[in-house]
């Protein structure tokens, strides 16, 4: 699966593959995130926190809705999801 990310505020560059490839790996086992569209996913992501060190992030189809959102740590150790209807 093809997945466009975005970043809305500067992200620490230390954690960016490890936060990556943990939200594909859930997008990828998550049977209910699926775009209504075909075409490759968005995912834009931000980061909160005095220290930069949790992330919130939305998914979304080329259509521009709203798959599901997530937040956790920046590393994507432990990131919660929310599935949008
Ligand atoms: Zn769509």
């Amino acid at each position: 699966m093809e997945i466009e990310y975005g970043w809305c505020t500067p992200m620490s560059a230390e954690f960016l593959d490890g936060l990556k490839s943990a939200i594909r790996k859930d997008i990828e086992d998550d049977p209910d995130i699926s775009p209504c569209h075909t075409g490759s996913l968005k995912v834009r992501l931000s980061s909160t926190g005095p220290l930069q060190d949790s992330v919130n992030g939305e998914v979304e189809c080329q259509c521009g809705h709203t798959l599901a959102t997530f937040s956790g740590s920046s590393d994507g150790s432990k990131l919660t999801w929310k599935l949008k209807g």
